[in-house]
């Protein structure tokens, strides 16, 4: 079991049962950035973790530092102005942040690979596909230019690239972003990784592109039995994919849930805010609820729940106590594993 910790009491979700530790576990993290305007704080307590063959999707509004505590794992924050003032990032029981920088260097890219939103930026415009990816080969396993080239060959064909042999030399450019996201994919592959993050991964490509990249990196995910931490602000494109969700606000998560789950009942009014905010195809022509009002200033989080401001159930008590994350259980008390909700109403929002 998770070590219990005063701001999260909830052990993370797990989609299934797990015998063996979490592969990567986040402990209570806090992260700051201290600027001329003041103290942005990005993440305020954050807990999760992932399993071996298992996805977690962290899902939030933009702004709600989930790509902050990716950053934090990666080990690649601004430092300055990013401070980690509190916390452990734990990878097959190790704690990241106290390791020396050339013990972080051979987990990075190796151990755990990132995928970026944008591909573009990503890629280095003037090289060909093919020597990007070779160049993994070559720098970190020392194979030399043929094998490298067959090597990505292979790969292109894994992130089913149509005709990888004829490509390998073109640029990015003259892929489509569909297809610059599967290099992305290939990239993060090359080292055979145990952990993968992908933040935003399809939130650039066209709605059928992006099932399809969706669909291939769960596919890769559970043929490689690796952890993949999914970041999306889209809760409709994760549901396929995820065995568990953690929602964030403001920093801190709010939410955990099985899945299945929390589509089908949410423990705290941001998560139906968002569920709600889902369009659907038989209310075609309805207006889209959207969840009124602003994520907060970081430098300035409401007191409370810092949700209270945006909440259509905020009490007097949601302003001035913050609300731990806490375990959710059925109506008779019968515990729902890995179900928990920061809010002091969740009963209310779960079986109201
Ligand atoms: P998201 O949930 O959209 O991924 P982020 O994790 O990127 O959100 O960012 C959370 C907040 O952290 C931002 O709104 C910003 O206030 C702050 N932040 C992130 N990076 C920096 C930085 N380099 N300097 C200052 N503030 C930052
Ligand atoms: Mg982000």
């Amino acid at each position: 079991m998770t070590t219990i910790d005063k701001t999260s009491p909830v052990p993370a979700p797990r989609g299934d049962a797990h015998d063996s530790a979490p592969l990567l576990e986040v402990k209570d993290l806090h992260v700051e950035f201290h600027t001329r305007e003041g103290v942005a704080k990005a993440v305020n307590g954050v807990s999760y973790n992932v399993h071996s063959g298992e996805t977690l999707a962290v899902l939030g509004e933009s702004g709600s530092g989930k790509s902050v505590t990716a950053q934090a794992i990666m080990g690649i924050l601004d430092m300055p102005p990013g401070r980690i003032p509190q916390g452990e990032i734990l990878f097959r029981g190790q704690d990241m942040l106290k390791m020396s920088a050339e013990e972080r260097r051979k987990i990075r890219g190796r151990r755990i690979a990132m995928i970026f939103q944008d591909a573009l930026s990503s890629l280095n415009p003037v090289m060909s596909v093919g020597y990007q990816l070779g160049e993994m080969f070559r720098v970190h396993l020392g194979m030399s230019r043929k094998e490298a080239k067959a090597k990505s060959i292979e790969l292109m064909d894994r992130v089913k690239i149509p005709a990888a042999r004829a490509r390998v030399n073109d640029y990015p450019h003259q892929f489509s972003g569909g297809m610059r996201q599967r290099i992305m994919i290939a990239m993060a592959l090359a080292l055979e990784p145990d952990l993968i993050i992908a933040d935003e991964p399809t939130t650039a490509l066209d709605v059928t592109v992006q099932a399809q990249v969706m669909d291939l990196l769960a596919e890769l995910q559970r043929e490689e039995n690796m952890g993949l931490i999914l970041i999306t602000h889209d809760l409709g494109v994760v549901a396929d994919v995820a065995d568990k969700i953690a929602v964030m606000y403001a920093g801190r998560i709010v939410e955990t849930a099985p899945v299945h789950e929390l589509y089908g009942r949410p423990a705290h009014p941001y998560t139906r805010g968002l569920l709600d905010s889902i369009p659907r195809l038989d209310q075609k022509g309805q207006e889209l609820f959207a969840i009124k009002g602003l994520p907060p200033n970081l430098m300035k989080i409401p007191s409370g729940c810092a949700f209270n401001p945006r909440c259509p159930k905020a009490q007097d008590v949601c302003r001035t106590d913050v609300p731990l994350l806490r375990p959710v259980t059925e109506e008779d008390g019968a515990e729902l594993p890995g179900r928990g909700s920061a809010c002091h109403f969740w009963k209310e929002t779960i079986h109201g």
